[in-house]
């Protein structure tokens, strides 16, 4: 299993009616799949994903971590701000 660091979510990139996975129990990942990347805290390394495909790892999954309590969201997604109603560009 190949092992992919996330990265911490920046404020502006959660939008506001959106959701964020808890890990409830440090011991387990939130997420396991049938895919072949494990992803990890940005900031302690815990696995948070395991077996997951990356193509299910976009910008609506964020993790927060049970250990840290980091944000955590896949490291190859660019910072971008979420949308938010009433505010162009
Ligand atoms: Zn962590």
């Amino acid at each position: 299993m190949t092992v992919r660091t996330m990265r911490e979510v920046a404020p502006e990139e959660i939008p506001v009616d959106g959701g964020t996975a808890v890990q409830e129990d440090p011991g387990r990942p939130v997420f396991r799949g049938n895919g072949e990347f494990d992803y990890a805290c940005a900031s302690c390394g815990k696995v948070l994903a395991s077996a997951m495909d990356s193509a299910y790892m976009t910008r609506r999954v964020r993790i927060r971590c049970g250990r840290c309590r980091t944000v955590n969201i896949a490291a190859e997604l660019s910072v971008q701000a979420a949308r938010r109603p009433r505010r162009m560009g």
